[in-house]
């Protein structure tokens, strides 16, 4: 706190109210009769249960569990599920909404330009802010591919903020080009690694060479490759743009494993998703931001044999907002429209992508991602109590969600057993700063980026 408060303008400080609701040890939370949809391999919705939260631990998912000295969350009416796993981000980019407008400012050109004019106070300004968009509408992990690092002191500033939000995160640590003017500082990376933080982790935002035959651009990317993969760290890259040719790469150089996570792969060869899922390596789709940027279409039939698969929002201003909601809908309707098919797809396998499956493709599906004990205690809880939901009366509750439900109907966001949105609102937060410092840091990015 000493060393942020000396980088930090009073504004910003000013957002880090110090306040939270926590489930203790000794006063543990229950969440009590609500619509329990556990997202556990094989597991049953649970019509009228209860969700037992001790220290940052779910200890019993059930019926009628009886806890003297509980505090209770009331979910009567309402939908209790594990927080949304958001696969694949970029926070850095939320203070440049409403730039990407088609052919007056596509998003690449944009984003670079305004990227390059940031400063580490603009980057906390933006992450700090993109998280709390991101926990408002129920997503309680990001997987923040934070590709403009231009120094230790914007890295510092990028991990402040996710750990400030308070959301569960791993931040890919990159820098802001595919030249190697801006290799990773492994050094910075392995101490920031070392912070042992328990919900920022850290891993490796690897680009690839813009010329796929530059020998010495990828002796700098097998460098950090080998840094990341001898850590244990998970490393994220994508396959866009010259897309076909980047995944070939990645298949002869023998990049593909466990720890890594492609991102878009919108048309891939059939043989390529083959040899990811061979490989035990993940796939983040993000439907919002392809589409808008004009990959293709994302068909969630074109992804059937994947089996470590998520959603990412991939920037909430590309994707317009971070909201995993839209994101599950837009792919369902992709897959509905493109083949004809109105029983296409099923409800609950796209809360399953947008749950589990988020943490299994980031590798956290040990602690995240589902209702079940011993899991860390992320969970959102959806009242339907609005006109957007309204008129439901039994039905699937599934198609209800996928199809009906928007960031405002999340009620409440636990993360790691500290009630960060509460009656709809966010705990600890000056609303009204945390958007007056963002369009200050909007504004003046765009004089900058004018002088
Ligand atoms: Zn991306």
């Amino acid at each position: 706190m000493l060393a942020l408060s000396r980088r930090m303008p009073a504004a910003l400080l000013a957002m880090l109210v110090p306040l939270a609701t926590w489930a203790s040890a000794d006063r543990p939370l229950l969440i009590r009769d609500g619509y329990i949809m556990p997202m556990t391999p094989g597991g049953q919705d649970l019509p009228r249960g209860d969700v037992l939260i001790r220290g940052d631990t779910i200890v019993a998912v059930g019926e009628k569990l009886s806890v003297p000295d509980a505090e209770i969350i009331d979910a009567k009416g309402r939908f209790v599920l594990p927080g949304f796993v958001d696969a694949h981000s970029h926070l850095w980019v939320t203070t440049l909404r409403g730039q990407f407008r088609n052919a007056g400012g596509k998003f690449f050109p944009v984003s670079n330009a305004l990227g390059s004019k940031m400063q580490p106070d603009d980057i906390y300004t933006a992450m700090y802010t993109g998280a709390l968009e991101l926990l408002n509408g129920g997503i309680t992990t990001s997987g923040d591919f934070f590709d403009n690092v231009r120094g230790p002191a914007w890295a510092e500033a990028g991990f402040s903020a996710l750990r400030d939000a308070g959301i569960r995160a791993i931040m890919y640590y990159g820098g802001p080009d595919k030249s190697t003017r801006f290799p990773v500082d492994l050094n910075h990376a392995t101490a920031l690694a070392a912070r042992q933080d328990p919900l920022v982790k850290v891993g490796l935002a690897w680009r690839l060479p813009r010329q796929l035959n530059d020998e010495q651009n990828w002796a700098v990317r097998d460098r950090e490759y080998r840094w990341a993969k001898a850590r244990g760290l998970p490393i994220q890259v994508h396959v866009s743009g010259d897309a076909d040719a980047m995944f070939e790469a990645l298949i002869a150089r023998r990049y593909l494993a466990p720890s890594v996570t492609l991102v878009h792969a919108t048309n891939a060869r059939a043989s390529q998703l083959q040899a990811l899922n061979h490989a035990g390596a993940s796939l983040a789709i993000t439907p919002l931001s392809e589409q808008r940027v004009g990959y293709g279409l994302t068909r969630l039939d074109h992804f059937d044999g994947v089996t470590r698969i998520g959603f990412g929002i991939d920037g909430n201003s590309l994707a317009g907002s971070g909201d995993m909601f839209a994101t599950m809908r837009l792919a369902a309707l992709t897959l509905s429209g493109a083949t004809a098919d109105e029983s296409r797809p099923d409800p609950r396998q796209l809360l399953i992508m947008a749950t589990r499956g988020g943490a299994e493709t980031l590798g956290l599906d040990k602690e995240t991602g589902s209702l079940a004990p011993g899991k860390r205690a992320d969970i959102q809880i959806i009242s339907p109590d609005s006109l957007t939901m309204s008129g439901y009366g039994g039905g699937d509750p599934a198609a209800l969600l996928l199809y009906s439900a928007q960031p405002h109907n999340v009620a409440t966001v636990i993360i790691n057993g500290r009630i960060v949105k509460q009656d709809g609102k966010l705990n600890a937060v000056d609303l009204a700063e945390v958007l007056a410092t963002a369009q200050r840091s909007a504004e003046a990015l765009q004089q900058r980026a004018v002088e």
